[in-house]
């Protein structure tokens, strides 16, 4: 049987290691954090990836986690709704079994982690060393352990450290698109009005947005700033800081969340990037999800990290020849990558960069929520 190892137990980490398991191959899976953590904003599970989840068995699983969200509320400078407009799970979609599922990105990447459970799931470690030849793959763990696999996946986001063992260093491939996001989840009601509605207040170049889930809110800080925002991706310490230089004079129920940014251990943040890489394998190693290409932001990297893994094992299970299997599974997947230019359209609506910008699109906002519910 070969033998896969998957360096990240994350969204494309995990679709993969089910995948390759059900296709007749051996993955063990290394992630470096002790468990799945809780931060990260909701994110689609869309319609491409049902009939995925579904033959996963996870579909229900994921409709029973999918955030309560029905509407998005526009909340103006004095801290009051200025429109309400239709938003996620409010029926818009396709009904029924083939609507799309909005959940938290760490109920995602538990429920997917869920399906692997009978797997050689190994948390607390990571790959320190690997070195290949034409048969296989040495790889030594930072526990120590040493062990050799047919093949290596990096499948270890978007600071993939497979990725630089093979290529080299993340300046070469990482562009940074001027906006910055960070998340935590908030254990407290802040919201006095509606936990159906998810709250977006902005600034002139930023946005706080509060997600209402089942059980916990989760709050994300959205902002633009020159892309050499210089921060070191590992500093949790500092990304706090980040976050509330750049939110200290909004209003709002920002003051009280920011008090939560600063307690909080569990705090995402990092810079919306573009991956620009020619080849996403080299030998017998080859990267997914993030790791390869996906830009982060509007909630579909996880859409297409589970349908880029799905087509990688689909690949790797119908060939032995693994360099073939890579480069079909390139050259399937490459096209569905959304453009910078599609998040720049999408963030131009969220985060409006200027007072002008936000004030015309607050009044777009409100005429189309006038159409579609009442205050
Ligand atoms: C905690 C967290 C919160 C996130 N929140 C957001 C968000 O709010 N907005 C957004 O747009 N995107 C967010 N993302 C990124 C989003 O999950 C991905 O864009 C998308 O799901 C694609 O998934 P992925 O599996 O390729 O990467 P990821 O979801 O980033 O998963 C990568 C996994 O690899 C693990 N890992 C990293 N380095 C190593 C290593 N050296 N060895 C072993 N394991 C390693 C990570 O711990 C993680 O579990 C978040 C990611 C994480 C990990």
């Amino acid at each position: 049987m070969r033998t896969v190892l998957i360096s990240g137990a994350g969204v494309a980490g995990a679709t993969l290691a089910y995948w390759l398991d059900r296709r007749g191959l051996q993955p063990t899976v290394v992630e470096q954090d002790q468990a799945v953590r809780s931060s990260g904003n909701p994110v689609d599970v869309r319609v491409a990836v049902l009939p995925i989840a579904r033959e996963m068995g996870i579909l229900p699983a994921l409709r029973d986690r999918a955030t309560v969200a029905t509407k998005l509320v526009i909340i103006g400078r004095e801290g009051r709704p200025i429109a309400r407009l239709r938003g996620p799970n409010s029926g818009g979609q396709k009904k029924g079994d083939r609507s799309e599922v909005e959940i938290a990105r760490a109920d995602l990447a538990a429920v997917l982690l869920e399906a692997c459970r009978d797997l050689d799931i190994r948390f607390d470690d990571s790959i320190a060393e690997l070195t290949q030849d034409p048969d296989g793959v040495d790889v030594r763990f930072r526990s120590g352990r040493e062990q050799r696999f047919d093949l290596v996946i990096g499948a270890d986001g978007v600071h993939s450290a497979t990725r630089r063992m093979i290529f080299g260093s993340e300046d070469q491939f990482v562009r940074r698109l001027g906006m910055f996001v960070g998340t935590t989840t908030v254990g407290v009601d802040t919201d006095p009005v509606d936990n159906t509605a998810v709250q977006l207040y902005n600034a002139p170049g930023r946005l706080t947005a509060i997600h209402p889930g089942r059980g916990v809110q989760r709050v994300a800080f959205i902002f633009r700033r020159s892309p050499d925002l210089p921060f070191d991706h590992r500093d949790a310490a500092q990304h706090r800081q980040i976050i509330c230089d750049h939110y200290a004079t909004d209003g709002w129920l920002v003051p009280d969340l920011l008090e939560l940014v600063r307690e909080t251990d569990d705090l995402y943040f990092d810079a919306v990037s573009r991956i620009d890489l020619p080849r996403w394998s080299e030998g017998r190693v080859a990267l997914v999800g993030d790791a390869a290409s996906s830009i982060s932001l509007l909630g579909d990297g996880s859409a297409k990290a589970i349908l880029g893994a799905h087509t990688l094992a689909e690949e790797l299970a119908d060939s032995n020849d693994h360099r073939a299997a890579f480069r079909r599974y390139q050259s399937r997947h490459a096209p569905l990558i959304s453009s910078a230019r599609q998040v720049r359209i999408g963030a131009s609506m969220l985060v409006p960069a200027t007072g002008p910008g936000l004030a015309v699109r607050n009044q777009l906002a409100r005429m189309a929520g006038m159409f579609v519910s009442s205050p």
